[in-house]
């Protein structure tokens, strides 16, 4: 990864090429920021510019042996850990079992979210989780010696998957660095990392993109009108993966908001025969279209409840255009009477279809709800 492939983030380059520069590479860094900020992307970058063996002023050369083997993420000194699953093959599983997953999903998009993540991997409804077990093989990693380049490079990205006897042990090889070992750590939420792990990191602070740099990003690479595109940058708020999923979901979101407002209509007006047809029609998409669907819902009366009560506040609201010609006159009906009960209904639902309960009673049941409650005043 060159610094140039990221997008925006000027600060922070500027920041960490000045620390290449001055000497000044700190053994245990922190790199935090939300999905799709490109923290592990910049991670990488930095990682392939310390190693690079003909430097340029703002970038890595992109040519050199060192380059070569980073941008495919072969280098020997460079490792990864980051969260797995147990599944019939591995039983005590670590980051190098999945380590050809890791390669493909990091080289196609290092924006990748924990979602995508967690896809590419299987993990169904498992919880990916850094193991203990891994700790050992951080120790493994760090007694080979170094092959080609001045520092081993040990990168775990969503540290704070790590469970408390792992972090522990990190914690003591980060309170005793071996020499010429850079520990890259990544995280979407600090709060959830030990704080002491914390105490003996630089955090390095990665912001939101800016939305000048994720418009040009999204310039070059698609084809768009100009108002859609304004409608990308404001519903990812910062967040090229998001951007990049509400490209490729365009057509899906029609889908969606036609379910949404159809079950908001008919349910509102108590249109039995209607909302039978209308069950019969979501059970036909198949469960994971109908989380998609439930969550889809869950954000539209979020959207719809601020509309409600913060009309003037645009900044707010994260709605495309057809959502805003449906939710102008929707909003009226979520208030703060009824809102938490309808949240409460949609989040049951989903739990129960991701528990395989029969859908058909599900959805049939969550519109009888419904009726009621988007009565409340
Ligand atoms: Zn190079």
């Amino acid at each position: 990864m060159l610094f140039n492939e990221i997008i925006g983030q000027e600060k922070v380059k500027e920041k960490l090429i000045s620390t290449v520069k001055d000497g000044r590479i700190s053994h245990a860094q922190i790199f935090l920021g939300n999905e799709g900020s490109g923290n592990l992307a910049i991670a990488l970058a930095y990682a392939q510019y310390v190693s690079c063996s003909n430097r340029k002023e703002k970038d890595s050369c992109g040519q050199c042996p060192s380059c070569k083997k980073y941008q495919k993420l072969i280098h020997p000194d460079l490792h990864f850990v980051f969260p797995v699953v147990r599944n019939k093959n591995f039983k005590k599983p670590v980051s190098n079992d999945f380590l050809k997953e890791w390669r493909e999903i990091t080289i196609e998009n290092p924006y990748f979210s924990a979602k995508k993540w967690h896809k590419k991997i299987d993990a169904n409804n498992l919880k990916p989780t850094i193991y203990t077990s891994e700790s050992n093989e951080i120790i493994k990693k760090l007694n080979l010696k170094t092959f080609e380049a001045d520092y081993k490079v040990m990168i775990i990205w969503q540290i704070e998957t790590m469970n408390v006897a792992g972090a522990n042990k990190l914690l003591k090889i980060l309170e005793e660095p071996p020499e010429k070992t850079l520990f890259l750590l990544i995280s979407e939420n600090s709060e959830r990392i030990l704080k002491t792990i914390l105490s003996r990191t630089q955090l390095i602070k990665v912001p939101k993109i800016e939305k000048l740099d994720l418009k040009k990003k999204l310039k070059e690479t698609f084809d768009f009108e100009k108002e859609e595109i304004d409608d990308i940058i404001h519903l990812s708020n910062g967040n090229y993966q998001k951007a990049l999923e509400l490209i490729e979901n365009k057509e899906d979101n029609k889908i969606l908001l036609d379910l949404f407002t159809n079950l908001m209509r008919f349910s509102y007006s108590k249109k039995i025969i209607e909302i039978t047809e209308w069950v019969n029609e979501i059970a036909k998409i198949g469960r994971e279209k109908q989380k998609q669907f439930l969550d889809y819902a869950l954000r539209l009366i979020r959207e719809n409840f601020i509309l409600n009560i913060a009309k003037e506040e645009k900044k707010l609201i994260f709605l495309t255009k057809e959502e805003k010609i449906f939710s102008e006159r929707f909003c009226t009906f979520i208030n703060i009477n009824n809102v938490f009960a309808i949240n409460k209904e949609f989040n049951l639902a989903h739990f129960h279809i991701s528990s395989n309960a029969n859908n058909k009673i599900v959805f049939l049941d969550l519109a009888i709800k419904l009726m009621n409650l988007l009565k409340i005043k």
